[in-house]
């Protein structure tokens, strides 16, 4: 007999930035995660099905917002900003700085988008 199916993955690529939830109220440092499902044999993931779903993640409550397709390109430039400043190689005011405009570029190029109000995060303060 031949077990075969499929299963949702979901990897954490990194911290992003940082939110004030409007789910669980906490000042968190979202994290960028990508959801894809993949063909399993015997329960065993073999390879992805189709393509991924991108989200900003809460990492204390699990809240979930969509990024749109439009949106992907700004990913990579804030994690980048966000992996420098977690090592201490940026002031804080110009991670700040940074964040607000990776937020206002969200809200820019997908209106629809509900972005939370942001918080000052502070290095190290991600799950
Ligand atoms: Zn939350």
């Amino acid at each position: 007999m031949l077990l075969f199916g499929w299963r949702m993955r979901r990897r954490v690529v990194g911290p992003l930035v940082p939110i004030d939830c409007a789910h669980c109220h906490n000042a968190a440092l979202y994290d960028y995660v990508e959801v894809r499902k993949w063909f399993t044999l015997f329960f065993v993931p073999l390879f992805p099905m189709g393509a991924a779903k991108h989200y900003m993640v809460c990492p204390i409550c699990n809240k979930m917002l969509v990024f749109k397709t439009e949106q992907l390109p700004l990913i990579a430039g804030m994690l980048d900003a966000t992996s420098v400043w977690r090592l201490d190689e940026m002031t804080e005011a110009d991670y700040q700085s940074r964040a607000n405009a990776f937020m206002d570029a969200l809200r820019a190029v997908a209106s629809r988008f509900s972005v939370p109000p942001q918080t000052a995060a502070q290095p190290g303060a991600a799950s």
